[in-house]
């Protein structure tokens, strides 16, 4: 890829062993851009992609429990997020629900594309389209769509 990304990675603490796993397996293609990461994750992501000799930048924000989710979020409202792994715990109830949500949110406003699992994350970083110079992505439309309306 000639395109160098930042990339946001999330994951809650129970998907956090999911996420080092990803990182190590994925480490030759992530050691070319920027990652963006909530505290502990952000930790983990290092410390896992320094012990396999890369040394990517990364940057650190607040814990999620602590805004990180939300300065994130910011950051997809500035176009300065081109895709995010978010590996949500949907097996344990999260304290800063509001701010996940506010992080899904704003990337389908944004059309920031999401990964919640890593079989979406590895086609996302797969894709050709990130070099593509002809491909544009659609903005979503947000039109009422009236059903009784004629075409
Ligand atoms: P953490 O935050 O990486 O600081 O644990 C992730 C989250 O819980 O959103």
């Amino acid at each position: 890829m000639r395109k160098k990304l930042t990339i946001a990675l999330v994951a809650h603490d129970h998907r956090k062993a999911d996420m080092v796993d990803w990182v190590i397996y994925n480490s030759d293609f992530l050691a070319e851009h920027h990652l963006v990461c909530t505290g502990t994750t952000g930790k983990l992501v290092r410390e896992a992609l320094n012990r396999e000799g890369v040394f990517p930048e990364i940057t650190c924000m607040n814990s999620g429990p602590m805004g990180g989710d939300a300065e994130i979020a910011a950051m997809v409202v500035r176009k300065e997020i081109d895709m995010a792994v978010f590996l949500i715990d949907d097996l344990n109830a999260q304290p800063h629900e509001a701010d996940i949500m506010m992080l899904l949110r704003q990337c389908r406003i944004h059309n920031v594309p999401i990964a919640c699992n890593r079989y979406s994350a590895d086609l996302m970083i797969t894709s050709t389209l990130w070099d593509d110079e002809t491909y544009k992505p659609m903005e979503p439309l947000y039109r009422k769509f009236d059903r009784n309306k004629p075409e």
